[in-house]
């Protein structure tokens, strides 16, 4: 018997991502082609082990699926090593973490406040229980990384391993000066590209390939696959090591769908229009920071380089983070509140929101576009709460998402 209940909902899921303007920064719509891997029979397959080195009879097929989504990421970001069975970017983390240090290790991550993840070292993630975490953070005026900081915390703390990367940090990173201090002291350098995979494969970030020791990333936001994790590295000892640490070390079997649908997401990753996507991705932001700036509003950094913004919403409107997200989302604008460097809110309510190009590039979105994203969200947050604001931004935002369509022919209903 069809399940209606849950196919209701997701309907009314496909009709949100229809319906609103899709600005969370870590978000993506994939092509039909990854949905159609993410939901097919390879679901069915237990494979635990690796390409040729199975514990189950059977894998001749999802062997060939996963030496592709192996072969093809190698190309991508340029390395000789790759495991694509995490289940996600937390796991991929923690197999590294679990590779190569030992229980109290120092390690040094990017600051939670300045733009840093959960698994660089929160008190409650495994990450910061586990390993002795510092942390390292952007500078107070221009509140961009401070690499003569950085330098002189990894002299002083002395960490077996720097991390690298960052959930909400609007800027380029500059993987070979923090490469070069790392292994200047003996440490290893990760890098978790996860946020601008697919700017760096398409030459629209610089890659921290051939600095870094080990990369992690996740393969669905702007690399713009299924949920997922990955680890690529250049050296055949520590891929060794973390392949032990995948499986058996943390997972089972692995998701041979969704090591399908990373194949698929790598081959077009790989095709020359992926270039044109990540450029628009950066110009699409670049036309909503100047939207922004001309609305009066303080952006953390000055603005971006890449595909994300941070708006104080608390220095431009007198609004926390908490609100201004609430406010968008009436409007069927989708973006979350984040802390901001040196926030004097507390993280659930926060100073900042987060807004980021690669989702509604997806769908098409241009410079224009975007510009107009800017007046909307200035409209909404600028002005008291009354029917007739509210009404003219629903009004504009259906104006936006009516010009591009999704998933035409996709239907949940019965
Ligand atoms: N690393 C970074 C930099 C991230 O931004 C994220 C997710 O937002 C992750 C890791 C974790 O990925 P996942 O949610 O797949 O565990």
């Amino acid at each position: 018997m069809r399940d209606s209940e849950v196919f209701a909902s997701v309907q009314r899921e496909l009709d949100r991502q229809r319906n609103n303007i899709e600005l969370i920064a870590s978000e993506n719509f994939v092509s039909q082609q990854v949905m159609e891997l993410a939901g097919s029979v390879l679901t069915n397959k237990y494979a635990e082990g690796y390409p040729g080195k199975r514990y189950y009879g059977g894998c001749q097929f999802v062997d060939e699926v996963e030496t592709l989504a192996i072969e093809r990421l190698k190309k991508l970001f340029h390395c000789e090593y790759a495991n694509v069975q995490p289940h996600s970017g937390a796991q991929a983390n923690t197999a590294v973490y679990f590779a190569l240090l030992q229980p109290g290790d120092k390690v040094l991550g990017m600051s939670l406040n300045d733009g840093g993840h959960l698994t660089h070292g929160h008190p409650l993630n495994y990450s910061g229980m586990t390993y002795e975490f510092h942390a390292y953070g952007v500078d107070r005026e221009s509140e961009m990384l401070d690499y003569e900081a950085f330098k002189k915390q990894v002299e002083e703390v002395k960490p077996k391993l720097v991390v690298a990367g960052a959930s909400a940090y609007s800027r380029t990173i500059d993987f070979k000066t923090m490469a070069e201090i790392a292994h200047e002291n003996g440490a290893l350098f990760m890098v978790d590209m996860a946020h601008i995979a697919g700017l760096v494969a398409a030459g629209e970030h610089p890659s921290p390939f051939p600095y870094a020791d080990v990369v992690t990333t996740t393969t669905h936001k702007t690399l713009r696959g299924p949920r997922g994790g990955v680890i690529m590295c250049n050296d055949e000892e520590m891929i060794k090591a973390i392949n032990r640490a995948v499986f058996p070390g943390m997972q089972g079997g692995p998701l041979m769908h969704i090591i399908a649908a990373k194949a698929a997401c790598f081959y077009e990753a790989l095709q020359d229009d992926f270039k044109d996507y990540a450029k628009q991705i950066r110009k699409n932001a670049k036309a909503l920071e100047e939207s922004l700036k001309e609305e009066g509003f303080r952006l953390v950094a000055g603005g971006t380089d890449n595909h994300l913004l941070l708006i104080d919403v608390k220095a431009s409107c007198g609004i926390t983070g908490k609100k201004a997200q609430r406010l968008l989302d009436e409007v069927n604008i989708t973006a979350n509140k984040n802390a901001i460097p040196f926030d004097t809110e507390k993280p659930f309510k926060a100073s900042g929101i987060r807004v980021g190009t690669p989702a509604m590039t997806t769908k098409g979105f241009k410079e224009e576009d975007f510009r107009e994203v800017g007046k909307i969200i200035a409209l909404r947050l600028k002005n008291d709460e009354t029917d007739e604001i509210k009404n003219e931004c629903l009004r504009r935002v259906k104006a936006l998402t009516d010009k591009v369509t999704m998933y035409k022919d996709l239907s949940y209903e019965d």
